[in-house]
């Protein structure tokens, strides 16, 4: 299909040695020729596929050179829009980059909206739809982990294991329509319904494992939302500053990442937590000194894992037992810090209160005991075979949505089955967990869920 020439400045805003505006379309190669001089008159339309050039933007309507630049040239279908991409190289800094975007839209680009890039990339076939939001997931990527898992999704390992399932329940419907068609085989109709059934549940299994995969996908992705939670004094700020210091916030150096988010964020052994600030850390301390338990547990509801912070050298109070009540049935790590000063907790009623709870001791001050506490928080969440490398983990909450329908269908199928129902019936829920599925890579998705897919990506992606 062909759409128009789009533009956008494809690097991060900002100072950076160079800067990146990308055109893709028919028109790209010709709107870049009509600005570009290069060494002894060269044409870019000339040149061969995949190589740069070096020479001069001049603005055609004052003939003055605008800038210095390296312009690729890759002609399609062997580029990522599947079109002829043009991608121009100038210094960087706002004023040039944007100079040059305004001269290519001059000559007849259009400014290319958010995630359009990857979007023809989907509409023109080069990747389907949980590939391009992929795309979208390593631009956002906040660990390691998350950054692997979106690198496994763009190569497509999601997009096999959706694709065979469906084919396997295609397998089925053919025979469906057999059985429809032919009524007079009943060994068909009875092979048929055996199959349904196996398949169904084979299905049903497979989608199972991917759904299991989500809860860690989904923290991997969206981090973990962590309360520090202790008295006054405990050392509160000082677990936030030891875990902030030791745990470095990634930061890709995949081009267009943005890295404003980053900070909030600390990678404790590939878990990405997101650390209640420190005046949230105030907030949580006045509230339960204050308003009381109550109020303090609608808080920690929020929160996937708490730290609940005991002083060694203190004894324990009301107050730190209200804690225990409060964090009660949720993700918790007891920390008891300050071990280096003299005991006065007791540390058998401690051991009693988080009998369901880790137990870990620390002294912040000397930096003790913080290995065995990350040791503890990534063991909280990567547990058995779910670390394995070959794992397809489900990240993405419209995945998640609609695994969920199709298991719901595929059960549906497999109650019809046992209970005898004409199987041309028990084929609609076959049929829609099919579609379930389908949407998971964009067969037959909506158009404006496309375009609200790709809006939320960043310009010049
Ligand atoms: P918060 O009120 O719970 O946030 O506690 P802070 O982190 O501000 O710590 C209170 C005081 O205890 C500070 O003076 C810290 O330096 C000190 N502190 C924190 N951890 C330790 C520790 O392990 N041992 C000792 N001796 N002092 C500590």
């Amino acid at each position: 299909m062909d759409y128009d020439t789009i533009a956008a400045i494809s690097t991060p805003m900002g100072e950076g040695a160079i800067a990146i505006v990308r055109l893709s379309g028919e028109e790209a190669i010709s709107i870049a020729d009509q600005l570009f001089r290069g060494i002894g008159g060269k044409k870019l339309a000339d040149q061969s596929s995949h190589t740069i050039h070096y020479g001069h933007l001049v603005d055609p309507a004052s003939g003055q050179t605008a800038e210095e630049v390296m312009v690729s040239v890759m002609k399609g279908p062997k580029t990522f829009t599947k079109e002829d991409v043009v991608e121009i190289n100038c210094h960087g800094g706002i004023v040039s980059v944007n100079r040059v975007l305004q001269l290519v839209l001059k000559q007849g680009a259009r400014l290319a909206e958010p995630g359009e890039f990857t979007k023809r990339a989907f509409l023109n076939g080069r990747i389907d739809l949980s590939q391009a939001e992929a795309v979208m997931d390593l631009i956002r990527a906040k660990s390691d982990k998350a950054m692997n898992i979106a690198l496994g999704q763009m190569e497509g390992r999601l997009s096999k294991l959706i694709r065979r399932l469906r084919q396997e329940i295609l397998e089925v419907l053919a025979h469906v329509e057999v059985n429809i068609d032919y009524p007079e085989y009943d060994d068909v109709e009875e092979m048929t319904h055996k199959m349904m059934e196996e398949k169904a549940r084979f299905i049903r299994e497979e989608i199972k494992k991917l759904l299991q995969t989500s809860q860690q996908g989904k923290i991997l992705r969206e981090g973990l939302s962590t309360a520090i939670v202790g008295r006054p004094n405990v050392g509160k700020s000082s677990l936030l500053n030891i875990l902030a210091q030791e745990n470095k916030a990634i930061v890709t150096d995949i081009p267009g990442t943005t890295r404003d988010v980053i900070e909030e964020y600390v990678n404790v052994r590939g878990v990405p937590l997101r650390l209640l600030d420190t005046a949230g850390i105030r907030e949580t301390e006045d509230i339960v000194e204050q308003i009381g338990v109550e109020r303090s547990r609608q808080v920690l509801k929020q929160a996937d894992l708490i730290l609940l912070v005991l002083n060694y050298s203190d004894q324990l109070t009301k107050e730190d037992e209200a804690l225990f009540e409060a964090v009660k049935g949720m993700e918790t790590i007891v920390i008891v810090n300050k071990t280096d000063l003299p005991q006065q907790i007791d540390l058998e009623r401690v051991k009693e209160l988080a009998k369901n709870h880790k137990l870990v001791t620390t002294s912040l001050l000397e930096d003790r005991g913080v290995d065995e506490l990350e040791e503890a928080i990534a063991s909280l969440f990567f547990t058995g075979s779910i670390e394995a490398k070959d794992v397809t983990y489900v990240s993405n909450s419209r995945h998640i949505a609609l695994l969920n329908q199709a298991l719901k269908a595929i059960e549906d199928v497999m109650i019809g089955v046992e209970s005898d129902t004409p199987i041309d019936i028990v084929q609609i829920d076959l049929t829609r967990t099919w579609e379930f599925l389908g949407e998971i890579i964009g067969d037959s998705v909506h158009e404006s869920l496309i375009d609200q897919l790709f809006s939320q990506f960043c310009l010049g992606k």
